[in-house]
């Protein structure tokens, strides 16, 4: 089967200016051409065609949100309260977070982790098609200490030997990548989020083991002390980065950006809600950077090479919100929208090891599409007047609504 879409714009995600009279021709799911109508083959008679009308609309690359967690809830949310302990109501929570997200044009989410092997076995469930969801990513249980962040979700590893053993169990498992928090967090308020949860050389070891066994490590960062751990032992994704002092005030270190930047690191600056807000409850009395918060912090980093992409941090009901979330960010005039566009699809696909299959609209690539009501680069709004979304290839939301197709089961 083919599917042609004819515009209406083209923002293929690469951080190119829109094309207008584009053509986007999709076959076996993938990507086979993509651009304006006049530089575009397009394929011979073919008995099995369906054309999509875009005009008036762009067609861009799917939403890629590198931070969620599906299976969540925050302490004080009465609904997760009700459902936390019993594993198909957690199951289907987190499922149908998934499918919120894709009908709003999100196609793949990183889940940084949640309660059990939840989003594992929603991964598996999607894959299979025994319903339809975007492209999941997952850690499953992230890995913390006793009464450290997410003690009450994650795996707790206090040494060495029990951060090798968990890394082991969670690739033996299935995980795609390991989350672990270097250091505490807000949803934890007894785990200090300003001081490290390990130390360099038992990040170290737990960086090795992830990497010998091929995986990817995502490092929660709140504090300076548990950045520099991380950065010395070299994770591959710094998040949220907000430079906390051990005691007080903000503590921002060029060297440690510099050595982020040398070693190809990531930022993922999420949550974007609020990113861009002075972190005040933080400063330091007389300080220079009293003020700064983790936009102004990330753009530093940025400007010493490290680089960096959005994502909503969204938990549980909330996993659906990064659109509305990019909407607010860009509309604050703090980025331009075409390079808010690009960190929320090529730069995260990067950061995941899935640039060859992702993240944007080029030839032999997957078919993972949105087609939004106008044209985002001028009215970035759009993005939240979805059209249709595909995924690899097929219709899965129309206006909104989750589209079931009566496709077989996978093995
Ligand atoms: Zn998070």
């Amino acid at each position: 089967m083919i599917k042609i879409i004819r515009g209406g714009y083209l923002i293929d995600g690469t951080g190119l200016k829109p094309q207008d009279d584009a053509v986007v021709v999709i076959e076996n799911g993938k990507i086979k051409a993509a651009g304006s109508a006049k530089d575009v083959t397009l394929p011979k008679e073919h008995a099995h065609v369906l054309e999509i009308n875009a005009s008036d609309k762009t067609i861009m690359p799917g939403l890629v949100d590198g931070h969620v967690h599906l299976a969540l809830g925050s302490l004080n949310d009465p609904i997760w309260n009700e459902i936390k302990k019993v594993p198909e109501l957690i199951f289907s929570y987190a499922a149908g977070n998934a499918q919120k997200a894709l009908a709003k044009g999100i196609t793949t989410m990183q889940d940084c982790g949640g309660i059990d092997l939840t989003t594992l076995w929603l991964r598996e469930a999607i894959r299979k098609k025994f319903l339809v969801g975007p492209k999941l990513v997952v850690a499953g249980a992230p890995i913390t200490t006793t009464s450290g962040h997410l003690y009450f979700v994650g795996i707790r590893a206090d040494n060495a030997d029990e951060l090798r053993k968990s890394i082991r169990w969670l690739v033996e498992n299935g995980v795609d990548f390991i989350k672990i928090m270097a250091t505490g967090g807000s949803m934890t308020p007894i785990s200090n989020r300003r001081r490290a949860q390990y130390s360099i050389s038992e990040l170290t070891i737990a960086v090795e083991e992830a990497h010998r066994l091929k995986k990817r490590v995502v490092a929660h960062l709140n504090g300076t002390e548990g950045i520099k751990n991380a950065v010395k032992a070299g994770v591959d994704v710094l998040v949220h980065c907000n430079w906390l002092g051990e005691d007080e005030g903000i503590e921002y270190d060029e060297s440690i950006a510099r050595l982020a930047a040398s070693k190809g690191l990531y930022l993922d600056v999420g949550p974007i809600a609020g990113v861009t807000k002075p972190q005040v409850n933080y400063a330091r009395k007389g300080s220079e950077l009293k003020e700064s918060s983790r936009w102004d912090l990330a753009l530093l980093m940025k400007s010493q090479g490290v680089k960096v992409y959005l994502s909503s941090d969204g938990i549980g009901n909330d996993a659906s919100r990064f659109v509305t979330d990019l909407k607010s960010f860009v509309e604050s005039g703090n980025i331009e929208p075409l390079e808010a566009i690009t960190m929320a699809t090529k730069i995260p696909a990067e950061a995941m090891g899935l640039a060859n299959k992702i993240g944007t609209i080029e030839p032999g690539k997957d078919a993972d599409i949105i087609i939004v009501d106008g044209n985002p680069v001028e009215d970035i709004a759009a993005l939240e007047r979805v059209d249709m979304v595909l995924l690899n290839g097929e219709i899965v939301a129309v206006k909104g609504r989750i589209h079931v197709n009566d496709a077989p089961m996978r093995k």
